[in-house]
């Protein structure tokens, strides 16, 4: 079956043409202007915006985690992905301790294979680190991923000399990894001392005090001068402060390539949340914490001098109940919010709409450079003959207001619940194939695991 997308702008990193879009089955045939084809079927997409499909780079579904499992497994997960134009994602299959990478892999697969109505990658996430791993390691880079996570807290966490063997060996090998960046001792020190002095760790507003941004700056520039010593380039996940972009900029002076991924949440909310009533304020504990605001700018101006490669969710969510676990010690509450549904408006309205990036800067974060980085592109990342068929037919116009009862997400709050935005991701094209709708979905468990790297 063929399909003809006539009177779009499609939009790149590089501009914006109007060009029309040939599909036939799950592939873009052609593009150009006026083009004409017989026995497609025309959609008339004439003021809309096309992207390619969006790539959420880091997301969290069906994660066992504080005791509980995320609200989002990968079916509810993905159709609030879709539902706001991302077509793939890559979520962190996480290796526990004895687990060997294929067995991580595998329950990843389990979780998500025939559930998801997006296309989806792995990041694998090492944390037990040992020579049998390091030698399956090969095999893993060769066949499955190229991208790899590290923590530098958590139980998860790895310390400096493993972390020196891990981006050794994933040189060698031609993997990289994006590394969680806060030091972990100031984390664990400090919500002592709280306890300690307070008697209680009931108060939220006292959660971004336990992780400051020197930990994240801290532990943002011990790994840089790790990678350095090792001589490979690193990604910073969800960087969320000045003082930790700094340390990037100091280290990218010096010669280094350090890709950074920021998320929207650290773009357009601020620690006051964390002084709301408490029921609410821990609806947004994340980590690293919301920050004081005046990190927003910065941020921003970071993505509008394309200092900044990519913007992600971390879509990691939990219901309201799931929140109470921390009722009567904050530090027990499972960390993390939805994001999934809204990451492109927000980014169109609070960057794009607002002058602060371009709408082929919003393709870049979202789509081509994701692509880029994890050896997606282009079968996924641009609009192109040849590539897969994933667009967005993005109404630049349509109004609508942020709402939990509206979306996709098995999570019963969102944390830009009542705002207004413009923009919206009218039609979503899953490889060819027409899957969501004004943030409804159409045709659900669609989604096909993607290999990174390998072709
Ligand atoms: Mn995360």
């Amino acid at each position: 079956m063929k399909r003809l997308l006539k009177g779009g702008t499609v939009v790149s990193g590089e501009g914006r043409r109007r060009l029309d879009i040939l599909i036939k089955g799950e592939k873009i045939l052609a593009m150009g202007e006026d083009l004409e084809y017989r026995d497609a079927e025309v959609v008339d997409v004439t003021g809309k915006l096309l992207f390619p499909g969006f790539i959420d780079a880091h997301t969290h579904m069906a994660l066992e985690v504080s005791g509980t499992v995320t609200a989002d497994g990968f079916d509810t997960g993905s159709k609030a992905e879709l539902a706001g134009g991302t077509t793939c994602i890559i979520d962190y299959a996480t290796q526990y301790p004895g687990e060997s990478l294929r067995e991580a892999l595998a329950n990843w697969h389990a979780k998500a294979d025939g559930q998801s109505s997006c296309d989806y990658a792995f990041h694998l996430a090492l944390t037990d680190w040992n020579e049998d791993v390091s030698r399956e390691l090969e095999e893993i880079v060769r066949e499955e991923t190229c991208s790899f996570k590290l923590y530098m807290t958590y139980d998860t966490m790895v310390d400096d000399e493993t972390m020196y063997e891990i981006l050794s060996r994933l040189k060698e090998l031609g993997g990289i990894a994006g590394v969680h960046c806060e030091n972990d001792g100031i984390i664990r020190a400090r919500s002592k001392e709280l306890h300690r002095t307070k008697g209680s760790r009931t108060d939220v507003s006292d959660y971004p005090w336990t992780r400051p941004k020197e930990a994240e700056a801290e532990a943002v520039s011990r790994l840089l001068k790790i990678a350095r010593c090792v001589d490979t380039p690193v990604i910073i996940v969800h960087l969320s402060t000045a003082a930790g972009y700094r340390e990037i900029l100091r280290a990218r002076e010096a010669g280094q390539t350090v890709y950074i991924e920021t998320c929207p949440q650290y773009l357009v909310m601020d620690e006051s949340r964390y002084s709301l009533p408490a029921e609410e304020a821990r609806h947004f504990m994340i980590a690293p914490p919301l920050r004081k605001k005046k990190n927003q700018e910065i941020l921003w101006q970071a993505l509008k001098e394309g200092r900044i490669q990519t913007i992600a969710t971390d879509h990691c969510s939990f219901t309201k109940a799931q929140k109470m676990a921390g009722e009567g010690d904050f530090t027990k509450t499972p960390c993390g919010m939805p994001g999934a549904q809204e990451r492109p408006a927000l980014v169109w309205k609070f960057g794009v709409c607002e002058k602060r990036i371009t709408a082929e800067q919003m393709c870049t974060y979202l789509s081509e450079n994701p692509a880029k980085l994890y050896q997606l592109y282009p079968e996924k990342g641009a609009l192109i003959a040849g590539a897969d068929a994933d667009i967005v037919v993005w109404d630049p116009e349509a109004a609508w207001t942020m709402t939990a009862s509206d979306m996709q997400s098995a999570c019963d709050y969102c944390p830009m619940e009542g705002t207004e935005v413009t923009g919206m991701a009218q039609q979503v094209y899953l490889r060819g194939k027409l899957v969501a709708e004004n943030g409804n979905i159409l045709d659900e468990k669609n989604g096909v695991y993607v290999r990174h790297g390998v072709k």
